[in-house]
């Protein structure tokens, strides 16, 4: 079979500058995604806020900067509330410049979860396709995602099935886990160290029932991310005795790895319906086990007992006798789960088989919407 490479537009979050640690997880999927699509040989432009910079192994990308005023996080907004586009936004600047370079391109994949390009979707020619990053934190977002896979079911594809399970969708989801460039993480057998958390500082990720956990085991908890809700993080230290949290920061990801792959046990505490939850993945990549709430991506991603384990959420209790046992957990098989099935190369692959699949089918025919 002959290989054609394709010519992608790849649209970056309106949130936040690539590199920033304010997409989340996004920025990750972003670079894994980018290495991984170019080593199977497509060219790909990248759309980006200004200020946004990739890491190494992405200089190939044709990296375009785009200014313009951030677009507030979804997932801090009423539910029922309106879509917002602030004056100057760079969201719309994000999706001129996608729709005219789109117009020569044979594909633009959108990871901004946001209204305006899953609205546009339908009613362009341009074949625009979604990685969906959070589960239905806004009934607009529900809505609008529900009722566009309906019609182009093909262009839209979901992190876990749980995630996907938010949005009501009439026909099966397309579920492309993700993937990390396992190269940068270092394998510790080291099951000795400190108990760990990693994310971004907010409600939604429930850092205080580890630290409740850290504080009936009389332990310390390192805590890495960026302090997305200060008030909340000021909150959740003054609920444990003091020294029970050692704020780490934001790190690289090889400076993350070096000292989360130290920890005995990564603690995920999630809140809302976590899409995937990158973080799992990378503490197992360096062989530390989890110890999560079963909600969202987490219950996917861990094997109960063989690579950490899973208890009912918000189960402080349930959770700080799992951190207890994770010594029963060998780590080389949290490295190997990783390595079967959440690699750089199994995620560009499922994408690219996604793509190669959504520019088959002919929505012309189907959608009333297209003239
Ligand atoms: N992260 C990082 N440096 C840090 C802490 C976190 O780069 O010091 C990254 C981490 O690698 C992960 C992201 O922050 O990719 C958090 O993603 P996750 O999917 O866990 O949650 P989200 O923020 O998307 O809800």
């Amino acid at each position: 079979m002959s290989f054609t490479p394709l010519k992608i537009i790849l649209v970056s979050t309106p949130v936040g500058c690539l590199g920033s640690g304010r997409g989340g997880g996004v920025e990750l999927t972003i670079s894994s995604l980018i290495k991984g699509l170019l080593s199977l040989g497509h060219s790909i432009t990248m759309l980006a806020p200004e200020g946004s910079v990739l890491p190494p192994g992405c200089e190939q990308v044709d990296l375009r900067q785009v200014s313009g005023v951030q677009q507030p996080s979804w997932q801090h907004r009423e539910y029922s509330g309106p879509a917002l586009i602030p004056l100057e936004g760079v969201l719309p600047r994000l999706w001129q410049q996608a729709l005219e370079l789109g117009a020569s391109a044979d594909a633009v994949v959108n990871f901004g979860y946001d209204w305006l390009p899953i609205w546009l979707t339908p009613r362009v020619k341009q074949r625009l396709f979604h990685l969906i990053s959070m589960g239905g934190v806004s009934r607009i977002m529900k809505e609008l995602i529900r009722d566009v896979a309906r019609s182009h079911n093909s262009r839209f594809a979901f992190h876990t099935k749980r995630q996907a399970s938010d949005f009501l969708l009439h026909h099966q989801p397309l579920i492309v886990g993700n993937g990390f460039d396992l190269s940068q993480y270092e394998l510790n057998l080291n099951s000795r160290g400190p108990l760990g958390w990693v994310g971004r500082i907010a409600p939604e990720k429930g850092l205080e029932d580890a630290a409740a956990v850290a504080t009936a085991l009389q332990d310390r908890l390192l805590v890495w991310g960026l302090i997305e809700d200060s008030a909340y993080a000021k909150r959740v230290e003054a609920s444990v005795p003091p020294g029970t949290i050692e704020w780490r920061g934001f790190h690289s990801t090889i400076d993350l790895q070096r000292e989360l792959g130290n920890c005995r046990a990564l603690i995920n505490t999630p809140k809302w319906n976590e899409a995937y939850g990158n973080v799992i993945v990378e503490a197992m990549a360096c062989g530390v086990p989890v110890v999560a709430y079963n909600r969202g991506g987490p219950g996917e991603l861990i094997n109960s007992g063989v690579t950490g384990w899973l208890v009912e959420p918000d189960d402080v209790e349930a959770l700080k006798l799992s951190v207890m046992k994770v010594n029963e957990i060998d780590r080389l098989a949290c490295r190997n789960w990783v390595e079967k099935y959440a690699s750089l190369d199994v995620f560009a692959k499922h994408v690219e088989d996604w793509i190669l699949h959504g520019l088959e089918v002919n929505y012309s025919e189907n959608s009333s919407l297209i003239s």
